[in-house]
């Protein structure tokens, strides 16, 4: 999922052939990125395509990260995969998930049953694919509290709220930060990166000057943030700390890392990427304070001065902790349901194409982060409670 803004320069492709295929929109091949380590294209939706990665241990037994979209096809393409690398379905033993959706996780449970591997995912991903049901009920308030137009709210419901498919999967080790991956002859670690979900793992091997970053960071897009379970705190603080933590991994000069993304192309300059992802939230934080002004300054200013009641009762709201500015400001008077809704600080923000332009899904994270970007800035107290 992007989350179109500032468009920085992208980094320097090391896979010509990936970044050629992307910008002809061809499905790249198998490429060998160091000795025995490969990279596999899995198409999904209309013309997108994963990356995945094919790992040899000492032993002979391979590693899979991320699997791609649940499809036969993607099945069929994989076993030619092995057949051109001189290996079978049964040579597989492990496949590694960065994140729980469909289209890194969503062949694990195919790849399972046809190769005995197992399956190895953050535990924070197996417990949002196991609460989904009362994550979705959430996502469900959320979207009523939003205050997006009636006609939205359908879609919204169906691809964002408790309509919402995520692959059914139950894996077989559950990984936490710093866990090395059992891969005979190889030090290939996780690192927790949450923020894109909230389980989200990317894997560095500092010996290849290797980085396996699933969506956490991708050399064009720039990631949603909040796409998984629930977080127990704000996505955005947590994908700005994930965000530090690579950067703080990388390297200058020779032994820079090599960053093997979840889509698009291998790059190098990862924290210069990183940095720009930093960056583009900073803008859309920037971008949020600018509309919330905007909306405060309009209620300031109004012209219909008979509709205003004390604010005695808002205290006990949903956001408690935040900063209320009626609580702190003797000189207004509104009512909770005078502040803005989610949706009308989104429409004062710049999105590609305008926030009309967005339905279901797309929509659903564009306001999800809004009121993230809120959130971070302190804000919360601006916004309409749930009512
Ligand atoms: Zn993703």
């Amino acid at each position: 999922m992007s989350d179109p803004a500032s468009r920085p320069v992208p980094p320097t492709a090391v896979s010509a052939v990936q970044a050629q295929a992307l910008d002809r929109g061809e499905l790249p091949p198998v490429e060998e990125v160091r000795h025995g380590v490969w990279s596999i294209a899995f198409p999904f939706g209309d013309g997108d395509f994963s990356l995945g990665y094919l790992i040899e241990g000492s032993d002979g037994a391979l590693t899979l990260i991320d699997p791609g979209w649940a499809d036969d096809a993607n099945l069929d393409r994989l076993e030619a995969a092995l057949r051109e690398i001189e290996h079978s379905m049964a040579d597989i033993a492990l496949v590694a998930v960065t994140h729980l959706h469909a289209d890194h996780l969503g062949g694990a449970d195919a790849v399972r049953r046809a190769s005995g591997a197992r399956i190895a995912l953050h535990a924070s991903e197996q417990r949002a694919l196991d609460e989904r049901t009362a994550d979705a009920a959430a996502a469900d308030a959320d979207i009523a509290r939003w205050g997006a137009p009636a006609d939205d709210e359908e879609a919204l419901v169906a691809s964002w709220g408790s309509g919402r498919h995520l692959p059914r999967v139950t894996a077989d080790l559950l990984l936490a930060d710093g866990d090395e991956l059992p891969i005979a002859g190889r030090r290939l670690r996780a690192v927790h990166t949450p923020g894109h979900t909230a389980g989200h793992l990317c894997f560095v091997e500092p010996e290849q000057r290797l980085i396996f970053t699933g969506d956490h960071v991708l050399p064009r897009i720039n990631p949603g943030i909040g796409l998984g379970g629930r977080a127990d705190g704000n996505p955005l603080d947590d994908y700005l700390a994930s965000l530090g933590r690579v950067i703080a991994l990388d390297v200058s000069g020779a032994d820079a890392l090599e960053v093997c993304p979840g889509h698009e192309y291998r790059f190098v300059g990862l924290a210069e990427r990183a940095q720009a992802l930093v960056d583009h939230r900073a803008a859309r934080s920037a971008d949020a304070a600018a509309a919330l002004d905007s909306l405060a300054g309009a209620r300031e200013s109004p012209t219909d001065a008979d509709t205003t009641v004390a604010s005695a009762s808002d205290a006990g709201t949903t956001h408690a902790g935040t900063t209320d500015p009626s609580a702190t400001d003797a000189g207004t008077t509104d009512a909770s349901l005078d502040r803005p809704t989610v949706w009308q600080v989104a429409e004062r923000m710049s999105w590609t194409g305008g926030i009309a332009s967005l339905h279901g899904y797309r929509l659903g994270s564009a306001l999800a982060q809004t009121e993230w970007h809120v959130q971070a800035l302190g804000r919360l107290g601006e916004l309409r409670p749930s009512s």
